[in-house]
Formats: structure tokens, C-alpha cells, sequence
């Protein structure tokens, strides 16, 4: 038996998503990392600063690797931020504070496996493109709506990636003058994520909503200053999508993050206004993903595996 067929036939692949406020683990099988057999999910602690946010993964890390009953064989970690995919470094993030931290490295040296190192954004495409709601598609963009906005983007079966600088759409000007966390004004995460919902919610009205489900669930109830907010996102989000149809031409959409689970009040209008705005382009379906907030984990479970072959061509596994 080769070694790669060893990793495959018995053992496991962990992937870890590090979000601003949670970080998610999941485990599965080598043969379906796509299929979660064990998640945990921990307290970011970004406010204690980036050494503390590195012991969390860690003990993360090492709790799935304890309850397995089969061995695990590498890992995918996805970052948000600016990733140095190649070099194994997380560059930079304003959420979590860190800054040129050689990641891949401290976890390879902690765990004794190969380890995967990307971004957040383009490990849970691979999970939609790969085998959720993009599934199938040649040309398909994976967008979560959470405390920020991101894309991920499958052009042509590949996913283009910039040397992981592109898909910074959260960051074009929609044209309304509000001042970003990039420091420039009228980007699209400024008025259209998870994030500036509430934060505008609470600009407008005094009170600090729980998250975007309620001020979504304060839309359906019929608040004025709920439904304008509300508006306003749609309106960024809608033009938004038209630059992306006019300029990738995309069969699919796949909306992810905490802003999809809004259902038909998020599809419906932004399909209708869509189609007002469109005139001879493709029309992209819009969908909900298939992982809702595992996207990026399940990704980082599949992109563990690329860690594993690499690690198989260089040294006999395990
Ligand atoms: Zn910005």
C-alpha cells in the first residue's frame, strides 16, 4: 500500500476556522472531509491579544486529536485577513491582531503533522465549489456576509486567487460616504455585512442588536429603522452583484455568513433588484451555501489533505 493510500484508507484531517469571535474546529475522515464527524468551537479571545489567540487553536487542535480513534494525518487552518498562502504566514488581520506570524510553522511544530495555512474566505469556496451549492458550476463566487465581506471566486473550474489578493470586494466603493475599518469611504462592508447592520441599527436607534438575525427579524415586525438599514445593505449589495455579473459572469452566487440565514427577505428582493439592473448579462442564481457557517472549517478540512500529499512526496506517512 502507498502512503497516500494509508492516509486515505484510516485516518483523519482536522480543519480549524479562526473567526473574530469564534474559533471552529471540525474533524472528518481523510476519504470525506467534507463530512464533519466531530466539531468544537472556542472563544476567539482576540482582546487577550494574538499569543493567546495561538494557545486557543492550539488546545483546539489538540482536543480533536485526542478524541479520534483513528490517526490524524494533517491540518487545514483558515485565517482571515491577508494570508501568505505559500509561506505558511497569516500577514495580517485587524480582528485578531496579529501581524507576519508564521502559523503553519507553530502548529507543525506543535502537532508533529503537516499543515495547510490559507484564507478564510477561499477555504470555505473550496467547500461550496467542491461539493456544496456551487457544486458542478465552472464559474461561481462564494460571498459571506459576516462581520466583514469577502469573495471567493471560481472562474473557469479554477479559483483565482491574486497570490490571495483578490476578492476583496467588501472593499469597492458603492458610493454612500461612510468611513470603513480600511480607513477609505463607501465600501460595500461598511453598509452591506452582518457587522454594519448592527452597528448602524445601533447608530440610528440606541440599541445594540444581538446580530443581523435581529434586526432581520426586526424588518419582518415592521421597524422603520430596521427596514431602512435594511434597504440600504440591499441597495450596496445589489450593485455590488452587478459589477460581479457584468464582470466574471458567474452561473451561481453562493451567499454565506450570518446575513444568509435571513432567507427571502436577503434572495428574494436581491434577485427582483438584480434583474432591474441587469439588462443582457448572465443572470447568476443566488443561493444560500450548503454549510452555512462551516464553509470555511469543512474547506480547511479538505485543503489539510493538500498538506498530507505534499507531506507523502517528501517523507514516508506516518
Ligand atoms: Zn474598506
Amino acid at each position: 500500500m502507498t502512503t497516500s493510500g494509508l492516509a486515505s484508507e484510516r485516518s483523519a484531517v482536522i480543519g480549524i476556522d479562526i473567526g473574530g469571535t469564534t474559533i471552529k474546529g471540525a474533524r472528518a475522515r481523510y476519504r470525506e472531509p467534507d463530512t464533519i464527524e466531530e466539531r468544537l468551537r472556542r472563544p476567539t479571545r482576540s482582546d487577550a491579544g494574538p499569543a493567546a489567540v495561538v494557545a486557543e487553536i492550539l488546545a483546539v487542535i489538540d482536543d480533536l486529536i485526542a478524541g479520534s480513534d483513528v490517526p490524524v494525518c494533517a491540518i487545514g487552518v483558515a485565517a482571515p485577513g491577508l494570508v501568505d498562502e505559500a509561506r505558511g504566514v497569516a500577514l495580517w488581520s485587524e480582528n485578531i491582531g496579529w501581524q507576519d506570524l508564521p502559523l503553519r510553522s507553530l502548529v507543525e511544530r506543535h502537532t508533529g503533522r503537516p499543515t495547510w495555512l490559507g484564507h478564510d474566505v477561499r477555504a470555505g469556496g473550496v467547500a461550496e465549489f467542491g461539493s456544496g451549492a456551487a457544486q458542478g458550476a465552472n464559474d461561481a463566487v462564494f460571498l459571506p456576509l459576516g462581520t466583514g465581506i469577502g469573495a471567493a471566486l471560481l472562474t473557469g473550474g479554477r479559483i483565482h486567487d491574486a497570490q490571495g489578493l483578490a476578492g476583496e470586494i467588501g472593499h469597492a466603493d458603492v458610493g454612500h460616504g461612510e468611513t470603513c475599518r480600511c480607513g477609505a469611504q463607501g465600501c460595500l462592508e461598511a453598509i452591506a455585512s452582518a457587522g454594519a447592520l448592527v452597528r448602524r441599527y445601533a447608530a440610528r436607534t440606541g440599541h445594540v442588536p444581538a446580530g443581523a438575525e435581529e434586526v432581520a427579524a426586526r424588518v419582518c415586525a415592521g421597524d422603520p429603522d430596521a427596514r431602512a438599514v435594511w434597504d440600504d445593505a440591499l441597495d450596496a449589495l445589489t450593485l455590488a452583484l452587478s459589477w460581479v455579473a457584468s464582470v466574471l459572469a458567474p452561473e451561481v452566487v453562493v451567499v454565506g455568513g450570518g446575513l444568509s440565514l435571513a432567507g427571502d427577505l436577503l434572495f428574494g428582493p436581491l434577485a427582483t433588484m438584480l434583474e432591474a439592473r441587469l439588462t443582457f448579462q448572465r443572470r447568476p442564481r443566488l443561493v444560500a451555501g450548503a454549510y452555512g457557517d462551516e464553509a470555511a472549517s469543512v474547506g480547511a478540512a479538505i485543503l489539510a489533505r493538500k498538506a498530507a500529499r505534499a507531506a507523502s512526496e517528501t517523507e514516508p506517512w506516518p
